[in-house]
C-alpha cells in the first residue's frame, strides 16, 4: 500500500463545515479515510464535495459550547485519525479584553482540543487502535505575539505545548500527535484582512511565496501527517506558512 494511502482508517475532522476544516476533511477522505465531518451546524457542503470524489464520511454535530461535548463520540467507533481543527478568535486590547472572551476562546482553542484528543487517545488504546494520529491546527501565533488577541495567542501557545506533552507520553503507544501552524490563509477567518488593501499588501510583501496559503494546503499535510509516511514524526509543529516564519 502507497505510504500516503490512508485507506481503511476512519478519522473525525472538528470543525470540518468550512475553511480549513473542509479541506482536511476533503483531503483525508481523498487518500482513502472515511471522514466523520464534525460540526456547530451541519456539513452538507462538505460530504457533497467528498462524495463527488469518490470518497466516504457522514456528518456530526459536535458544538464546543461545552468543551466536554466529544466525550463519549469515539468509544467502540473504531478511529484511528483525528483532526483538532475549530477555532475562534477575538479580538481588542489587552487592556480592554474582556472575561468573557478570554473564556470563550481557550475553551474552544484548549479545553475542548485537549479533551477531545484524551477521548480519542482512550478509546483507540482500549480498543487496540494503533498506529492512530492527532493533527492539532495551531498557528504562527503558536511562535509569535500577534496583537490585539491575547487569548488566542495564548491559546495556541497552549496548543504548541500540548502537542509536545502528549507526543512524549503516546509516541510508545503508537500514536502520533503532531501539530500545523498555517500562515496566512484565504478563508472566512481571515476575509477581513484580505479587503483591507493596506493590510493585504503587508501581509502579502513578507510572504516569501507572494500569496496567500489556500486551505488545501493545509489539507495536503494534515493527510500526511496521518499517514505511514509520517510514521517517526512525534510532536512537531509544522509551519505551512509560504515561508513567513522563515523570514
Ligand atoms: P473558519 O472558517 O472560521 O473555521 C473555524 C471552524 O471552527 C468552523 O468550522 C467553525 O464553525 C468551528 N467552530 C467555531 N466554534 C466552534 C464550536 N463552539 N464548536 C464547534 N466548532 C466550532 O476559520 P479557519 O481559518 O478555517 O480556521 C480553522 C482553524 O485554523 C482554526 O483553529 C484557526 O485558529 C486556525 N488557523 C487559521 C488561519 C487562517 O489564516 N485562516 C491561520 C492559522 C490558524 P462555524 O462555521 O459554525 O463557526
Amino acid at each position: 500500500m502507497s505510504l500516503f494511502s490512508l485507506d481503511g482508517r476512519r478519522a473525525l475532522v472538528t470543525g470540518a463545515n468550512t475553511g480549513i476544516g473542509q479541506a482536511i476533511a476533503v483531503s483525508l477522505a481523498a487518500q482513502g479515510a472515511n471522514v466523520t465531518c464534525a460540526g456547530r451546524r451541519d456539513c452538507d457542503e462538505t460530504l457533497e464535495k467528498i462524495h463527488a470524489a469518490g470518497g466516504t464520511g457522514e456528518g456530526l454535530r459536535l458544538d464546543f459550547a461545552d468543551p466536554m461535548a466529544a466525550g463519549d463520540v469515539f468509544d467502540g467507533a473504531g478511529y484511528s485519525i483525528l483532526v483538532n481543527n475549530a477555532g475562534i478568535i477575538r479580538r481588542a486590547d489587552s487592556l480592554e479584553f474582556s472575561e468573557a472572551d478570554w473564556d470563550a476562546v481557550m475553551d474552544v482553542n484548549l479545553k475542548a482540543l485537549f479533551f477531545t484528543t484524551q477521548a480519542f487517545a482512550r478509546a483507540c488504546l482500549t480498543a487496540g487502535n494503533t498506529p492512530a494520529s492527532v493533527v492539532n491546527i495551531a498557528s504562527l501565533l503558536s511562535f509569535q505575539g500577534g496583537i490585539r488577541v491575547p487569548s488566542y495567542t495564548a491559546s495556541k501557545h497552549g496548543v504548541a505545548g500540548l502537542t509536545k506533552i502528549l507526543a512524549n507520553e503516546w509516541a510508545a503507544k503508537g500514536i502520533n500527535v503532531n501539530a500545523i501552524a498555517p500562515g496566512y490563509i484565504a478563508t472566512n477567518n481571515t476575509e477581513a484582512l484580505r479587503e483591507d488593501a493596506d493590510r493585504n499588501r503587508a501581509i502579502l510583501e513578507r510572504i516569501p511565496a507572494g500569496r496567500w496559503g489556500e486551505a488545501e494546503d493545509i489539507g495536503g499535510t494534515a493527510a500526511f501527517l496521518c499517514s505511514r509516511a509520517a510514521q517517526y514524526i512525534h510532536g512537531a509543529v509544522l509551519n505551512v506558512d509560504g515561508g513567513w516564519l522563515a523570514r
